[in-house]
Order: structure tokens, then sequence, then C-alpha cells
């Protein structure tokens, strides 16, 4: 595995990437979507975090963005390829299990600050006309997980190039992130409360809840799944945070259909 990356050409790479990036966002997507819509619901476990209903044309906006942003991704492969064809940054072939996992556990911890960060650099007002495309999806679905303006994918996408250079990862651990990234981000976007049992944001794993009250509220939880850089520095919502805002969209609606 480790000597492909560095025998495979730069558009085999770029080839490869695609492919890497589609099959991810279209799998998880799919595995989201069955798990939310049909599979959970009919076992009357869990429910919709929004109730509110899913504008026209949103899902399909969401596809053309993420299908932009896929080529992105896995054009952008080239860039670690190209750290280790010059040297920049090599990678662990004889890596031991132990070591996979805790630079897996780095990469994690790193992905959430990398993301955070730049996410708020985003909500600035000279940034964020490159970040509402991703909040027009202000119900969230599967599918808005790529659904981010070409310069946000480029922010967010660059995430394992520092790491490399500082560290020989294993290659295992480095397409790990990709995976556990679309994972997280599915997660975010479900619109789903997974954990029905604890009806609040504060539980670490409760990152569905808390990635749909950022997109319901737009200001605060700036985080990617886990809670502690919004505690840290002071930014997480609280869990009712727009438990108005939507009672009172759903009341206007029903007015309008009285009417
Ligand atoms: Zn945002
Ligand atoms: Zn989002």
């Amino acid at each position: 595995m480790t000597a492909f990356f560095y025998d495979i050409s730069w558009y085999g790479m770029m080839a490869v990437g695609v492919l890497f990036f589609a099959a991810l966002y279209l799998g998880f997507g799919a595995l989201n979507h069955a798990l939310s819509q049909w599979l959970l619901p009919a076992l009357g476990y869990g429910g919709r975090l929004d109730p509110r209903p899913i504008p026209a044309g949103q899902i399909r906006r969401e596809l053309r963005h993420s299908a932009l942003v896929v080529l992105l991704f896995g054009a952008g492969m080239v860039f670690p390829w190209g750290l280790l064809q010059l040297g920049w940054a090599r990678l662990a072939p004889q890596a031991s299990a132990g070591q996979i996992a805790l630079e897996m556990l780095a990469l994690i911890i790193w992905n959430e600050i990398h993301f955070y960060l730049n996410h708020r650099l985003l909500h600035t007002r000279w940034l964020q006309r490159f970040h509402l495309p991703h909040h027009r999806s202000v119900v969230t679905t599967p599918w808005a997980t790529y659904s981010l303006h070409p310069l946000e994918a480029m922010m967010l996408g660059n995430v394992i190039l520092l790491p490399m250079v500082v560290h020989d990862f294993s290659v295992y651990s480095l397409m790990m992130v990709p995976v556990f990234s679309i994972i997280f981000n599915n997660i975010g976007h479900s619109n789903y409360d997974f954990l029905p049992d604890y009806q609040h944001d504060r539980w670490w794993l409760n990152g569905a809840r808390r990635h749909h009250l950022h997109h319901a509220c737009y200001h605060g939880n700036y985080g990617f799944m886990f809670p502690f850089m919004d505690r840290w520095l002071g930014t997480d919502l609280p869990p009712d945070a727009a438990a108005e805002k939507i009672r009172r969209a759903l009341a206007k609606a029903e007015q309008g259909d009285a009417a």
C-alpha cells in the first residue's frame, strides 16, 4: 500500500482520489439516508431533530455542489502525493497497530481543531460569503456533507498536510482521515437524533444535535463532531437554542396552510 502512493503518477493519483471521495460521499450518504429515513423510524428509535420540511430543490443543489467538491478533494490528493514525491513527507511502512491507533486519535483531535479554526474564520465578515452556500441548508440532509463553496472545500481539505510534514504517518492512518470525517460529517448532517436518551447536546457523541443547532441558529456550535473546542472557547449553544425559532416557523406554516 505504501509503495502504491510513491509509484502512482499524478494523474493516476487524482483519478483514484476522485473515485475514493465519490464512493465515500455516495456510500455514507446512502447509508445515512437509509438509517435516518427508513430503518430507525421503522424501528421506532430516535427521531428527526428539525421537523421543518426540506425546501424544494435543496437536495439537488446539495448534490450539485458536492459533485464539484468530490472533484476538488479527489484532485487535491495530488498535494499529499506531491509532499511524498518531494521528500517533504514520508510514510511509515512498518507501523504497528498501536502506532496506527495513536496516530488516528491524534488526527481526530487535530481535525477537530483545524475544522473549528477554519469554521470560525468562515463565519467572519470577510469570509462568510464563501460559507453561506453550506448554510443554505437550514434543515440538513445527508447530502449536505460536501455541499461547500470551493474555497471552503480547499480550507478544510488541507487538514492532513501539516501533520504529514511534522510526523511520518502510516498510510492507513492518513487514509482513515477522510473516512472518519465523512462518518462524523454524516452524523452532523443527519438531522436525526441517534441518542434519544440524551435530550441535550452536552453528551460528547451528540454531534448530530450540535450541528443541527449550528445550521438552525447559524452562530455557535462551530465544532465538527466533538464539543471540546466550543466549550473551551465559550461558543457552545444551549440545547434549546433553536426551539423557539422552530416553533415559530411551524406555527407560521400552519397559519399559511389554514389561510
Ligand atoms: Zn457554519
Ligand atoms: Zn454543516
